[in-house]
């Protein structure tokens, strides 16, 4: 059954609650249950893949197969290794696949640790170029680069750029692709079909859908340097706890589920904001007017359960992240709880003062709407 559920035939929701299970044994649980183990028996030859707890642990082992039906469903030749978070999976990729002298295209939008990771780059002698990710700006700085990384959509702006356009032009110049495939999960965009060589991604998020989970995993088509991701985990030793990986394949039982509902939600959510005099700024890539609303509806399957919008000030904001009931003021997003922030309290994205990325949960749309439309109201007061 775990073999027909891996096909592209059947549908999102079969192929969630199926992902990664091993052959039914008579006795055995469906999901067999977290290995805790440092080392495991190993008389005689090294052989076979469970040695040491630092390189392989059979509870990774289902959950690799789990993403990787949903990263790349049918698809032959694809690899994937989960992480301790998404920054540890990201930093895999790029710090395995980069040496001194080597060029690298990054977002100048995208997750908020990325120049962080670039101060890092730069300081081993990788050089380091940016632009955006809107208008597939990134195309222009391609000449002589080893890696080209995307983020789409990108956050918390949520620009989406062409995957298929920049890989292939990436691939004529002889550079690398890989995406950063969080806010869209695998359920909404599958970037190694769309011909990327990684799909990298922060499992805490929606994938896991919880928060109470860290988790980060690479997808990828390319042996060799899927062999060199993980030689990279092995020697910083950023692996998941087994406990982690077993939670996490949990849920992604409810994947579809949990996706259908709150990118359901978080377009109503957007079309009433749309309403709204003192909303400036929104965007859902899944309204058919937001500028990502082109290129993501040729490359994605759903469109996320965020939404981004700003508000006229920081106290503005500030009054109506307080007024909210339903919604947690938090970072992070993809749970089932929303949770909403002003994104400039951390000081790590060019966005206005009164910026909010919101992250729709699983509650009642109608709740929730009326939640946010009552906040709203009272923040003005
Ligand atoms: C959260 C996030 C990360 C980092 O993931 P962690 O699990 O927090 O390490 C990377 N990229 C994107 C787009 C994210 O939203």
């Amino acid at each position: 059954m775990s073999d027909s559920a891996a096909d592209k035939g059947v549908g999102d929701g079969t192929r969630a609650v199926r992902a990664g299970l091993p052959e039914p044994v008579k006795h055995e649980p469906t999901l067999p249950g977290p290995v805790f183990a440092a080392h495991f028996h190993l008389p005689g030859e090294v052989t076979g893949p469970y040695a040491y707890g630092r390189d392989e642990n059979p509870t990774w082992t289902h959950l690799e197969r789990a993403i990787g039906e949903l990263e790349a469903p049918g698809q032959a030749g694809v690899e994937t290794l989960v992480f301790a978070s998404g920054m540890a999976a990201i930093s895999s990729v790029l710090f395995s696949q980069l040496r001194a002298g080597d060029a690298v295209v990054l977002p100048d939008d995208g997750y908020q640790v990325l120049p962080l990771v670039r101060a890092q780059l730069e300081a081993y002698g990788i050089e380091v170029r940016t632009a955006p990710t809107a208008g597939d700006a990134q195309l222009d700085l391609l000449d002589g680069a080893k890696l080209l990384w995307i983020e789409t959509p990108s956050n918390p702006g949520l620009d989406v750029c062409d995957v298929r356009r920049l890989a292939e032009a990436a691939h004529a110049r002889g550079a690398l692709v890989a995406v950063d495939n969080t806010l869209a999960t695998p359920l909404g965009q599958r970037p190694l079909e769309l011909g990327a060589d990684f799909s990298v991604a922060s499992g805490t998020k929606q994938l896991t859908g919880h928060g109470d989970v860290l988790l980060g995993y690479v997808a990828g088509t390319d042996a060799t340097a899927m062999a060199a991701v993980r030689r990279w985990r092995k020697i910083v030793g950023a692996i998941p706890g087994p406990m982690e990986a077993w939670l996490a394949h949990r849920s992604i039982a409810t994947l579809q589920l949990r996706v259908d509902r709150q990118n359901a939600t978080a377009r109503t959510l957007a079309e009433a904001l749309r309403g709204r005099a003192e909303v400036t700024g929104l965007r859902y890539p899944g309204l058919p007017d937001d500028p990502s609303h082109k290129i993501a509806s040729q490359q994605m399957r759903r469109y996320g359960c965020v939404v981004s919008f700003t508000l006229p000030t920081r106290t503005r904001a500030e009054r109506f992240l307080d007024a909210l009931r339903l919604v947690d003021d938090a970072t992070s997003f993809g749970g089932v709880r929303s949770t909403a922030e002003r994104r400039g309290r951390w000081g790590g994205d060019a966005v206005p003062e009164g910026f909010v990325r919101f992250s729709v949960g699983a509650e009642d749309p109608e709740d929730l709407v009326a939640d946010v439309l009552r906040a709203l109201d009272e923040s003005a007061r």
